[in-house]
């Protein structure tokens, strides 16, 4: 497969690696197009499934972008695919709410902790009665329920509205067929919502709430702008490219944090081991990485391994990660390569 940059791609090396020349920018562009062709080559040994089923017909299909916080980006492959969130939408609603509810009131409706059990899983924090951290659905369905707004409409637009802000796409929107879709087969939230309520969780229509959950679920970004989310949290909460401000800068770190932790589904604990940089999945096959104050990484490729992750996502993560000496332990007395 081929590297097919966007139109809008600034020139790779304006600044970006930070302090790098010219030729060692290009060297360092040489080497993630090597990576990706390596990555689009191989095998998917780890794929047990695809959501929808259907999304097996796009095995092959994997986007691979990145954005520096100065600006400068790299595109490869089908990085102009769409796709829907799905749970990656969880840190961009977490942050809204507590952007409208500050962080000791939402700590005290959503935990940290990691769960280390699947993301639909029905489990809580007994001890301090709320879900266990706002990646799980349990907990993205209580952020929901915390975005400020008359109704699901407002709530919706809201969320929207900062979302086009993150990705600097004034369009985005919810994609409707995917939306009825996962209305369609919502029963297992609505067991966790109604179970939520009768815990005291969660409050007010649940079915509207639903609605606003699923539809930050089915807001459907490129690699492009996921990689520039990714970047605009690394950029403390503003969009490199637009300048605009997504979110408030107190709580980017609260936000990081939490991907860091729980980010990857039951697979946190390896994830961290392995690549060691805050990142969220998606059951589409998407991944979102942010490591401050450098780079928003973002991966496409919809076959999911056995945590729900994309397994064509993950390996290239890692190898990237290796690579450029990306872990966030990474001693700076070893050189990346
Ligand atoms: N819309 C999906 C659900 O709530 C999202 C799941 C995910 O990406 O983990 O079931």
């Amino acid at each position: 497969m081929s590297s097919r940059p966007t139109d809008a791609t600034p020139a790779w090396g304006e600044g970006f690696p930070a302090g790098l020349d010219a030729d060692a920018a290009e060297r360092v562009g040489a080497q993630l197009r090597e990576l990706y062709r390596r990555h689009a080559g191989a095998a998917t040994d780890g794929v047990v499934s695809f959501y929808p089923p259907e999304a097996a017909a796009r095995r092959e299909t994997f986007g691979l972008s990145g954005v520096h916080v100065g600006g400068a980006r790299i595109s490869l492959g089908d990085c102009r695919e769409r796709f829907p969130l799905h749970s990656i939408s969880k840190v961009f609603t977490y942050a809204l709410a507590l952007e409208d509810n500050g962080r000791a009131a939402t700590l005290r409706r959503i935990g940290v902790e990691p769960s280390g059990d699947p993301f639909n899983a029905i489990i809580f924090d007994e001890a301090q009665n709320r879900p266990h951290n706002p990646m799980v659905n349990a907990g993205a369905l209580v952020a929901a329920s915390l975005v400020r707004g008359d109704d699901a409409g407002e709530k919706i637009d809201r969320l929207l509205q900062r979302l086009r802000v993150f990705s600097g796409n004034p369009d985005l929107g919810v994609e409707p067929e995917i939306l009825d879709q996962q209305l369609d087969s919502n029963d297992r939230n609505m067991a966790v919502s109604y179970l939520m309520r009768s815990l005291g969780m969660l409050d007010g229509d649940l079915e509207a709430n639903l609605s606003v959950y699923l539809s930050a679920c089915s807001v459907t970004v490129t690699t492009d702008e996921l990689a520039m989310m990714g970047a605009t949290l690394a950029n403390d909460g503003i969009n490199p490219l637009t300048g605009q401000r997504a979110m408030p800068s107190e709580h980017v770190r609260d936000v990081i944090s939490v991907m860091l932790t729980c980010g990857m589904y039951d697979a946190a604990g390896q994830w961290f081991y392995d690549v060691g940089i805050p990142a969220k999945s998606g059951v589409s096959g998407g991944i979102v990485a942010a490591i401050p104050e450098r780079i928003g990484i973002a991966v496409y490729s919809p076959g999911l391994d056995v945590h729900g992750n994309s397994a064509r996502g993950v390996a290239v993560c890692r190898d990237l990660s290796t690579h450029f000496g990306l872990h966030l332990f990474t001693p700076s007395h070893e050189p990346a390569s």
